[in-house]
């Protein structure tokens, strides 16, 4: 029933644990990450223990002038007049800068609760906070609570409730007298229609020139112009424009507060902090993420991952294995000798055997790897280094006039890419979020390391632990920062970079469930992705690849009189791939197998590696191929080829489900077919130059190619290292970004 529900909205900084906090009390399990712009759209669920309340989980913010989207989500729903009651998490070791939008909370008039998080951490530090004098200071009651340890959850939900039913907040911070009696004034200039509540709060929003506010109070021309007086006339008093003017007032009140509400222990340096000084450092920082990331996508790829991922393969779907002495069949055989005995056709077997079976076995196949991925990725991300990487690369960004807020789509997406486009959302410049949106699935997601994986068993052997899985993932980091690089210095992306403000969240041993959930998460994903759209893809590739015409005659191709062993040559598939390979012919793979396996790519990543395990298995007839890495490698010319093939399909435009939140992000066709043309463009010369170069170094070939590769290589490096054109900052031309 609408009438008895109640609604407590959850509002704070980015990362001061306001997920935790909502998942703790709702039951449910909502991503928790350690970056601003995690949670960029609000988020309901009722509460566990009371299933009348309805917790709204939103956006994490800085201030509630909006000059960002997810700002604007959090301020709109406050004002909605939906929530009944505020809490307001406040990170307590970050209290002084947490303050800063707690008090505009308070100022709404809204009856509001501060929940003072990581009480945990607050009693590590030996820091002292006088709940009391908090609560008196900012007129609200306080309590202090442990999301992550879950104390003091309850009773800050029955004071919240309590709260609610006071129905108005009284903000008891007060301003300079000079700017209070300015504010009393343009109180006295709000219609009549303004409640008693929210009167400071819009004297404030208007002194602060707030078009949205001054829109919504709807002031009359005369009063509108007095108002503009007032605020002109306070202006040259104070010798500063109003808006700074209130951010001043706020810091003096938030000042007055530590003073009397706070006892800091004596300094010393946390355990984070020491780790900060190396993992954070300015020389040392960038080599350490690389370092850590080599060795994530090696253990996971060349290692570990690769020797359960070739048991899995041989085994499972090879020629069986061998359990205690017994011998027990593959799943292949198991499936043939069940489809046999039921009287199934050859038709029937292969289609489940070598199109289903061998597609989507190929894929599940690479399980073991997923989950030592992002077992140590996950980890990576809840323990606090991830947010340590976007600073330390916001840094190197910003050499480049590229800004730091770019990296954290990048960083989601070495999972999946759809949430990585999404994340932009919180780049508030529309140009940077453009270009971050069209340069953010180059990183390797998830459904990319099959690739990855068969690349380097195709490159080296199999089994072979090597450093080339670590350089594709690297691949990826260079292709955003050089296509940053060159965009920035068109006329398309010209402008200053947007500012990139975090706070670095403790270290800390993630808490099991959390990491367990980002495993889960990532994973089930995929294994949802066999079943569905890559199960239908295997099915609709051993159709075009089992029907053609031969010999004048359209039909099942293996069952043709006088067929040649290698049938699927005149597979429609074959056609249809054949009719486009010439523009993979430089990259030299025209190979109309492998221009199926990258248009099927397009679909779902794991395609490429299910169509060439299905092709395989199609072209051997019913006999399986256990080795996978050499059979790919044979549709191959060169070892350059296959390099380009895999540059070319880790950047091209990503997958449908990613191709669509591009869509749905740029809101425009155009922009979509910018972002999706660069990305094969880029993909295509990327390929090109890395084939030409093998070719003329390895084997000593030169040809039109050769030199149309290292045009694109001096374009390249033309554009990387020449200066940022005039103008391209804005306002002061030509000058490079202040302070960077
Ligand atoms: P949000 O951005 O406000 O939604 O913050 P999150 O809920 O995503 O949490 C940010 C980080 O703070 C995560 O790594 C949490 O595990 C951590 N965290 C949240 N609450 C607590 C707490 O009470 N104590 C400690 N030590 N860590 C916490
Ligand atoms: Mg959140």
């Amino acid at each position: 029933m609408a009438a008895s529900e109640l609604h407590i909205a959850l509002a704070g900084n980015p990362n001061c644990g306001k997920t935790t906090l909502f998942n703790q009390i709702t039951g449910q399990n909502g991503y928790v990450g350690n970056w601003p712009g995690v949670t960029v759209e609000k988020k309901e669920a009722k509460l566990s223990a009371d299933k009348s309340v309805i917790i709204t989980d939103l956006p994490g913010i800085y201030s509630l002038s909006p000059y960002s989207p997810e700002e604007r989500v959090s301020r709109d729903y406050l004002m909605s007049g939906e929530p009944d009651v505020v809490i307001q998490v406040i990170d307590a070791t970050n209290l002084e800068r947490n303050l800063y939008l707690a008090l505009q909370v308070i100022e709404t008039g809204l009856p509001v609760v501060c929940a003072l998080n990581m009480a945990d951490l607050v009693e590590k530090s030996g820091d002292r906070i006088d709940i009391r004098a908090l609560s008196d200071r900012l007129g609200c009651p306080v309590v202090m609570i442990s999301a992550l340890k879950n104390t003091g959850l309850d009773e800050l939900i029955n004071i919240a409730k309590r709260e609610a039913a006071s129905k108005d907040g009284v903000p008891e911070h007060k301003f300079d007298s000079a700017i209070e009696d300015v504010l009393d004034h343009i109180e006295a200039q709000l219609p009549g229609s303004v409640p008693q509540n929210k009167r400071r709060y819009y004297a404030v929003k208007l002194f602060e020139r707030d078009t949205d506010a001054a829109k919504l109070v709807n002031l009359t021309k005369d009063a509108a112009d007095r108002v503009e007086q007032l605020i002109a006339m306070c202006e040259q008093d104070c010798d500063d424009d109003a808006e700074s003017i209130i951010t001043g007032e706020r810091y003096a009140v938030i000042a007055h507060i530590m003073d009397e509400c706070v006892k800091k222990a004596p300094a010393k340096m946390s355990t984070s902090e020491k780790i900060d000084r190396i993992v954070t450092n300015r020389i040392l920082g960038l080599p350490i993420f690389l370092v850590v990331m080599f060795a994530v996508y090696y253990l996971a790829i060349s290692t570990f991952g690769t020797a359960m991922t070739d048991w899995v393969n041989d085994n499972l779907f090879g020629e069986g294995f061998d359990f205690l002495g017994t011998a027990c069949p593959s799943i292949p055989m198991v499936v043939e000798g069940w489809l046999t005995s039921l009287g199934a056709s050859d038709l029937v077997i292969s289609l489940v055997n070598d199109g289903i079976v061998a597609g989507v076995g190929a894929v599940l196949g690479f399980i073991p790897q997923m989950f030592v991925l992002f077992i140590l990725l996950s980890f990576l991300e809840d323990c606090g280094y991830m947010a340590r990487v976007a600073f330390v690369m916001d840094r190197v960004f910003r050499r480049f006039g590229l800004s730091g807020k770019s990296f954290i789509p990048m960083l989601v997406s070495t999972g999946c890419g759809v949430p990585g486009v999404l994340a932009t959302k919180t780049i508030e410049n529309e140009k940077d979020r453009r270009m971050t949106v069209m340069t953010t699935t180059f990183i390797p997601c998830g459904a990319k390391l099959p690739i990855i994986a068969l690349l380097m068993g195709a490159l080296v052997g199999d089994a072979e632990a090597t450093w080339i899985a670590p350089l594709f993932y690297f691949l990826g980091v260079i292709a955003v920062i050089v296509s940053g690089i060159m965009l920035k210095k068109t006329k398309l992306f010209a402008g200053r970079p947007t500012p990139f403000v975090m706070e670095l969240p403790s270290y800390h041993f993630p808490s099991l469930k959390s990491w367990w959930l980002h495993i889960w998460e990532r994973v089930s994903a995929y294994i949802k992705k066999a079943f569905t759209i890559i199960f239908a893809s295997t099915i609709v590739v051993w159709f075009l690849s089992n029907f053609g015409s031969y010999d004048g005659a359209f039909g099942f191709l293996p069952a043709m009189e006088g067929i040649p062993e290698e049938f699927t040559d005149y597979s429609v598939l074959a056609m249809l791939s054949s009719a486009i390979g010439w523009i993979f012919a430089p990259l030299g793979f025209e190979s109309w197998q492998a221009t199926a396996m990258s248009i099927t790519g397009l679909v779902a990543k794991e395609n490429v590696v299910a169509t060439a395990s299905s092709l395989l298995h199609i072209a051997d007839g019913t006999e399986t191929d256990p080795n996978l890495w050499s059979a790919f490698a044979a549709m191959f010319p060169s070892m350059g080829a296959i390099a380009a093939f895999g540059a070319f399909n880790l950047l091209c435009a990503p997958c449908f489900a990613a191709m669509g939140t591009i869509r749905a992000q740029m809101n425009s066709g155009k922009w979509t077919a910018i972002a999706l043309g660069y990305e094969c463009a880029f993909a295509w010369v990327v390929g090109l130059i890395i084939n030409q170069l093998y070719n003329l170094i390895a084997l000593g070939q030169f040809g039109i190619w050769t030199v149309v590769a290292f045009a694109f290589i001096a374009l390249i490096l033309f554009q990387l290292f020449r200066p940022m054109p005039k103008g391209a900052w804005g306002e002061d031309e030509g000058v490079a970004p202040a302070a960077a």
